[in-house]
């Protein structure tokens, strides 16, 4: 299934419950603006390569539009339009003043020197710097893109426009970025995991986790959990999963994936397995924090974890996700589950309005307390109408949503 039928089949199954008319789910389902931009780069032997970029603007009703930029061969309008709209219902639900957008450029980043890479960053932005800025339409890394593109990005707009480094987050910290960025997804995880182990009344100690993907997400989960005390058994990457059934070293697994590149490939204190058997190990929680669509009709009868908590975008496809809350399996939906970026992204926003910064410890704090309010909220919806948590969260952003677009008009 494409990620837009499943974004679009999960607003449905919540508008049917909040029994939105047929116009006004068409008024929330239609983008505000997309383009798609010409982004010529001349390259470092001299030929000149005629790239696409898109930038979808979904939904300014509650605020400036908020989204990642994309560098991946695979861009499409599709797959830009789907993110897009999910932004929205991300923003929404942990309720930051923001709508929803996502951009990218079809290339392969890793086939481009840093030059290239520049270039295309620039050439892009010289595309669409007027449809965005700190008031309208704030990118952020995603995919294939990193603080060192967002500086670009900045200094880019800045030449259009003067100084506004609001115009985008994720940026370096010492070039107005906030700090705490870097953990944020991660960090969320881990906060959330634990509220909605608090509403189950199990103790972290006696909840065995299995976290598949160790990069930026996965690795600060694991982190988290494990000063949670959680009690982490397995962890993965591309390289395969590692398992230990009486619980990992959770502290000697983390150095060693920072002195190996941010790669588990050779650790040895642990039982080698697959992803696939990570994703059906016996465990009260399974974190998927790696890629989209892992699980699925195929796999999901394997799955014995009781609560998942979804890292990363789209792990579960929608018919896979029916079996699961047939089985009465807590998912966290990753538009709540994974919020954690965006939300320190906003603070860096608001920082850089401010032209004040924070410390750690004040951004650890405000985190905590939006995503611990989006969750009760989110419990407290699910528990009130009968509903699963991923249709609670969806119902909450789009009641948001359309609330504001009735009230402030479209
Ligand atoms: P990343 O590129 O830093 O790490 C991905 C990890 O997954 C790596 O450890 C990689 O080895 C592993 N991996 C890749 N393919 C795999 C596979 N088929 N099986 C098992 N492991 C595999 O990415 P990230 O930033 O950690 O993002 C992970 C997920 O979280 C993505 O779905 C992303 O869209 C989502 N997400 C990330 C953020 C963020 O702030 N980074 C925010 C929201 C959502």
């Amino acid at each position: 299934m494409k990620a837009m039928e499943s974004v679009r089949l999960y607003f449905e199954r919540a508008a049917e419950s909040l029994n939105l008319s047929d116009e006004s789910k068409r008024l929330l389902l239609t983008p505000k603006r997309e383009i798609q931009v010409q982004v010529p780069v001349k390259m470092d032997d001299g030929e000149l390569q005629t790239l696409i970029g898109y930038r979808v603007q979904h939904d300014d009703s509650r605020g400036p539009m908020k989204g990642g930029l994309r560098f991946h061969h695979d861009v499409n309008l599709d797959e830009v339009r789907a993110l897009a709209s999910l932004m929205t219902w991300k923003t929404a639900v942990v309720n930051l003043p923001y709508g929803g957008a996502k951009g990218g450029v079809c290339v392969n980043p890793q086939a481009l020197s840093r030059n290239e890479l520049e270039l295309v960053t620039r050439k892009f932005v010289d595309q669409i710097h007027d449809i965005v800025g700190p008031t309208t339409d704030i990118p952020a890394p995603d995919m294939g893109t990193n603080s060192e593109v967002m500086a670009w990005f900045r200094n880019q707009w800045e030449k259009y426009h003067g100084f506004g480094p609001a115009c985008v987050t994720g940026k370096p910290v010492e070039l107005y970025g906030a700090k705490g960025r870097e953990e944020a997804t991660g960090r969320g995880v881990g906060i959330l995991a634990f509220k909605l182990l608090q509403r189950l009344a199990r103790k972290p100690q006696e909840t065995r986790v299995a976290i598949q993907g160790f990069g930026n997400v996965g690795f600060h989960a694991a982190k988290m959990l494990a000063e949670a005390e959680f009690k982490i058994v397995a962890v993965s990457d591309v390289s395969g999963g590692y398992y230990r059934p009486d619980g990992l070293n959770t502290q000697e697994v983390l150095r060693y994936a920072q002195s190996n590149n941010g790669s588990l490939d050779g650790y040895a204190d642990a039982e080698l397995i697959s992803n696939e058997e990570l994703l059906a190990l016996d465990v009260e929680m399974l974190v998927p924090a790696a890629v989209g669509g892992v699980i699925t009709v195929d796999n999901v009868d394997n799955i014995k974890a009781p609560v998942i908590i979804e890292a990363a975008n789209g792990p579960i496809t929608p018919s896979a996700d029916d079996r699961l809350c047939e089985r009465g399996v807590f998912v966290l939906p990753d538009i709540l589950a994974n919020a954690g970026g965006v939300t320190v992204s906003y603070f860096e926003w608001v920082q850089n309005l401010q032209h004040y910064s924070w410390d750690l410890n004040r951004i650890r704090q405000e985190l905590d307390h939006v995503l611990s309010d989006a969750f009760e909220q989110v419990w407290r919806q699910g528990k009130q109408h009968g509903l699963g948590l991923r249709t609670a969260a969806y119902r909450i952003a789009i009641e948001r949503v359309e609330f504001a677009t009735r009230i402030g008009g479209a």
